[in-house]
């Protein structure tokens, strides 16, 4: 079976097509062949080596498929069950074995694509909308590159939870997505400051709550638009890591809060798991969680699909098809 791996860490180039043997379920997994595979920012962080992992390395951890066999300890799934999981990493590839606990079901009314698009950014804008900072009506919350994977979800997220919500992008035409999700403010950061754009907007007041995403160019000044006692959701870092951090700042900026939440503390148990993904599939499936799916690539052209994200030139989700 075709999968696609790292034998070294560096830029997109050192993806790698390779043939491999036809993995076996151990103890508690399922043998699944996968329909698609979500491409995620960390893919990347995997990819050059910010995040350590073991050479070589299977790329992705996300992905949709039909179950083809399962280990003799396994009754919660069978063959032929349509599935999705993620953060289980090896996902670039044809075939995958997965721990059986961490597949949930896919709703008849959501296409493998759908779910493949959904579960790790969906899941992802769902915990930090609900749990993070549980967005109550009428806050304003500022959300950085909106019309990415995460973004566009988060955006309609904390819309449903009846925020006014601002958002930055980089292009007009991102803009433009932005606002289709529902974004009540959108500020192009790439040429306005955003942080003065807050507080204009806020009249002066500030925000109860930043996700930031971007990181190393925008932390700063995500700090910047927090009201006192204010919470920045450093949930990523698109733009490089940031740098180390002196927390007395928090107290001469009024006493500000910050988080580095990760999706894989906020579906730790099965019930967690279960609860989100349902609410994300049942959103998908009744319409009210609208996908962008513009970025199909097949699984050879996964250095292009790195190539694509990391040089802003994606809204949505990216897919890749074995
Ligand atoms: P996106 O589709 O959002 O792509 C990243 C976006 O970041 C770009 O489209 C771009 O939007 C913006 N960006 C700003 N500066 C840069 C830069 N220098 N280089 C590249 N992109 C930049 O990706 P994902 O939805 O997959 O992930 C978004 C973020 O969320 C990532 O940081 C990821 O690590 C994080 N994440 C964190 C999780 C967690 O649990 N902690 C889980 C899932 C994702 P624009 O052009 O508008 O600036």
């Amino acid at each position: 079976m075709q999968a696609i791996q790292i034998l070294t860490t560096g830029s997109a180039d050192v993806l790698t097509l390779r043939d491999l043997p036809t993995p076996t379920p151990g103890p508690g997994e399922a043998l699944i062949r996968i329909e698609a595979s979500g491409v995620n920012f960390i893919d990347t962080y995997f990819r050059e080596g910010r995040y350590p992992a073991q050479l070589p390395y299977t790329l992705g951890q996300e992905a949709s498929g039909i179950v083809l066999s399962v280990a003799p300890d396994v009754t919660t799934v069978k063959p032929g069950d349509r599935v999705a999981w993620c953060l289980v990493p090896g996902t670039y590839a044809q075939l995958t074995v997965a721990p059986a606990d961490r597949l949930v079901a896919i709703p008849d009314h959501v296409s493998f694509q759908q779910a493949a698009a959904a579960i790790l950014q969906g899941m992802t804008a769902h915990y930090l909308a609900h749990s993070t900072y549980p967005i109550q009506s009428g806050d304003e919350v500022l959300i950085h590159a909106g019309a990415g994977g995460t973004g566009l979800l988060l955006i309609q997220m904390a819309k449903a939870r009846g925020a006014r919500v601002f958002t930055t992008v980089s292009t007009k035409e991102k803009a433009a997505l932005a606002r289709a999700a529902g974004a009540d403010e959108i500020i192009l950061y790439t040429q306005e400051d955003f942080v003065a754009k807050v507080k204009t907007l806020t009249q002066g007041k500030g925000l109860p709550v930043v996700y930031d995403s971007v990181g190393k160019s925008t932390f700063e000044q995500s700090l910047q638009c927090l009201q006192p006692r204010g919470l920045l959701v450093l949930f990523g870092g698109a733009s490089g890591a940031v740098p180390p951090f002196d927390l007395i700042r928090l107290s001469t900026m009024g006493s500000l809060f910050i988080t580095r939440p990760t999706l894989k503390n906020y579906v730790a148990t099965r019930a967690d798991l279960e609860a989100r993904a349902k609410d994300v599939f049942d959103g998908v499936a009744n319409g009210t969680l609208k996908l962008r799916l513009e970025h199909t690539y097949p699984l050879t052209d996964a250095a292009r699909a790195h190539r694509d994200l990391e040089s802003r030139n994606t809204t949505g989700k990216l897919l890749l098809i074995p």
